[in-house]
């Protein structure tokens, strides 16, 4: 976004990150993922007490550097389904159903493998196939199809459905983030102050127009800064809500609870959180066929050599190469839309709270896409240092855990066909005596995490509850718009970094008023049908 707006020397951009730069090297390293989960450059959030899941307390990850979570995900490139899209349109986010959103995809990305009607080369953003996948990613693969699904290699393509290889955000063994595609090429620019380490605190409001922010720098005093043109709110799924409620826009009861006074009253801000909860099987191999073994000192002083000489070997790898796409609900299968996403961890333990065996083993993740449960954020004082409240509600509605433990049951399934069997010792989580719904759901209780996709607290679309308008405007209120997964109407049913970016190209846009797509872009998208 601020790529974009600064490319217009009129428009001073000032970007403020309330996280440091990305120097550490561990951003930039595919593997550097293994860290990210365990502390490396967060907010430090946990969830309330979760009812559904046994009140647990669910670590919540989010980013907090500069490039947000795209410097710290896992670096899976994938779009969702074109379902996703019209989806949202026809609940009131016009212009946004996926014949429309395509355009934008393809602007973003710089497709190493496909040039088609899905994709484009020449954009800010690598999208790249992973180097060089483990034989037990391409066992997977073998499993996969031995259990019915069908192989895929672009889930981003004409279908979402099968296995196969992940596309990933990674340019020559390096993570390519949104700082590094969109942000570093232009820091040069002179109308473009990139602030770090500078916590926004409030949004000043002053007769129904956003005027101002008042923040931090490097823990100093407050100040105010004023905007000539829009305040661009682009915190996250988290951070967006809670920085609106903080500057006294929201539920009115909920803000007076609190001792915030009421600026401008929209019942919807916090409301209708949605996330992919993961729950998985993780087995023991036969041998060393993960990246297990590389915890030792001797494994990883060479996995370093091999990646800075050559650019190879488990340091390059995303640790998330291999995945795919199926169904638990017949109603998802009838509509070819998938509602269960697999992803083939290449060890144990890989991330926060997840068991590390004591030998190689492997972790099968399934995270049930379109959940019907819907959480909050909430504050817990007036005071901007105080942790929000972040209830992601999984599995009240039941239908959601039955899904869960539907795919669960298919990952288990997959991990025990005959391709994967010179590679599998045996399940060790949740363990072969665990079959039954009450014994899956234990062990879901204890184990399930979240797969990081908070989205929809800021919800588009028109009516009462929504927050902002299709052009992403908070509605009744002048100056301000907000940019992230919290706009998202519904979550998407995939990883949400794609769609995140989408809707910043389509943003940046809307903002300058123009439609800057080529030509060819907007002749190829046409004929693309909404099934995908
Ligand atoms: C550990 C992890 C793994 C993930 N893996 C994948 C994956 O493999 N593939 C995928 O597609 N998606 C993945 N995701 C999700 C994806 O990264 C997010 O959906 C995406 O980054 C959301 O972008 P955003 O702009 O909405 O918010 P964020 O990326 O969260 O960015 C918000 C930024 O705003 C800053 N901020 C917040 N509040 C303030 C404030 N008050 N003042 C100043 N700055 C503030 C934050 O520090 C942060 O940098 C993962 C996320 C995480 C956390």
């Amino acid at each position: 976004m601020a790529g974009y707006l600064s490319e217009d020397p009129t428009i001073r951009v000032l970007l403020v990150e309330a996280g440091g730069r990305d120097h550490n090297p561990l951003f930039h390293m595919p593997a550097g993922f293994a860290k990210m989960t365990k502390g490396v450059a967060a907010w430090g959030f946990s969830t309330v007490p979760q009812r559904h899941l046994g009140s647990r307390v669910l670590r919540y990850t989010q980013a907090k550097v500069l490039g947000g979570g795209s410097s710290i995900n896992a670096q899976v490139y994938a779009r969702g389904n074109a379902c996703d899209y019209d989806g949202w349109a026809a609940d009131g986010a016009t212009g946004w159903s996926y014949k429309e959103v395509l355009p934008y995809f393809k602007r973003a990305e710089d497709n190493q493998r496909f040039v088609d009607a899905y994709h484009a080369r020449g954009g800010p953003l690598s999208v790249s196939v992973p180097i060089n996948p483990l034989p037990i990613s391409e066992a997977f693969l073998r499993a996969g199809q031995e259990y019915g699904m069908p192989y895929n290699p672009d889930f981003n393509g004409a279908r979402q459905e099968g296995v196969g290889h992940y596309q990933v955000t990674v340019r020559g063994a390096r993570r390519c983030s949104t700082a590094t595609a969109y942000l570093k090429p232009v820091r040069g620019r002179p109308n473009l102050t990139v602030s770090t380490s500078a916590h926004v605190t409030r949004i000043v409001v002053e007769n129904g127009r956003a005027v101002a922010v008042e923040m931090a720098r490097h823990r100093g005093p407050l100040e105010i800064i004023r905007a000539e043109r829009e305040i661009i709110v682009t915190s996250g799924a988290i951070g967006s809500p809670r920085l609106l409620l903080l500057s006294g826009v929201g539920p009115a009861d909920h803000l007076k609870s609190v001792g915030i006074t009421p600026v401008h009253e929209l019942p919807g801000v916090g409301e209708n959180l949605q996330d992919h909860l993961d729950l998985y099987a993780i087995a023991e191999c036969k041998g060393d066929f993960t990246y297990d073994g590389y915890a030792r000192l001797h494994r990883t002083v060479w996995a370093g050599l091999q990646y800075l000489l050559f650019k190879s070997g488990p340091v390059a790898s995303t640790l998330f190469e291999t995945g795919g796409f199926w169904y638990a609900d017949k109603a998802a299968k009838a509509a070819h839309w998938p509602d269960i996403q697999f992803h083939l961890g290449l060890g144990s333990g890989i991330e926060a709270g997840v068991e590390k065996l004591e030998n190689a083993g492997v972790t099968l993740n399934s995270a049930f896409l379109r959940p019907r449960s819907r959480g909050t954020v909430r504050l817990a004082s007036a005071d901007p240092l105080v942790m929000p409240l972040i209830d992601p509600n999984y599995w009240a509605d039941p239908h959601d855990r039955s899904m869960s433990i539907e795919g669960l049951r298919m990952a288990r399934e997959v991990l025990r066909q005959p391709a994967l069997e010179p590679f599998i010792m045996a399940e060790r989580m949740p363990g072969p005596a665990s079959t039954n719904d009450v014994e899956l759901a234990d062990y879901a209780f204890r184990t399930c995490k979240t797969d990081h996709h908070p989205s929809g607290t800021c919800r588009m679309g028109t009516d009462d509850m929504a927050v902002v308008d299709p052009q992403l405007r908070i509605r009744g209120l002048e100056g301000v718009r907000i940019c992230d997964a919290s706009v998202m109407p519904r979550i998407t049913s995939s990883n949400t970094n794609a769609p995140t970016i989408m809707i910043a190209e389509k943003a940046a846009d809307l903002i300058l008023g123009k439609t800057r797509l080529p030509a060819a872009t907007l002749r190829q998208a046409s004929p693309v049908s909404s099934q995908q």
